[in-house]
């Protein structure tokens, strides 16, 4: 089947490592490199993005993000986290 197509060039954006919102620590790509040749640390970046509701403490309709490392993640949720093993093969 004959496929029509269109030759467009478009902008990418390379994520090179993130800071914390939290620690205001710095994490990149490079560091700590896993065997996906990822940073480990920025594996575990967390994003956390939303708006609020009616009745929130935010305020409502109040547009909330935040970027959290893993270390923080785990000090902010470990008292009322679930957690459980093999995560991958959930
Ligand atoms: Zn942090």
């Amino acid at each position: 089947m004959p496929v029509n197509t269109i030759k467009v060039q478009r902008e990418c954006i390379d994520i090179t490592g993130f800071t914390c919102n939290k620690c205001k620590k710095t994490y990149s790509v490079d560091s700590d490199e896993d065997s996906f040749g990822f940073g480990e640390e920025f594996d575990d970046m967390h994003q956390i993005d939303f708006v609020a509701g009616y009745g929130s403490p935010f305020g409502d309709g109040m547009k909330v993000s935040a970027t959290i490392c893993r270390w923080c993640l785990y000090d902010l949720i470990k008292e009322f986290a679930h957690i459980r093993e093999n995560g991958y093969n959930a």
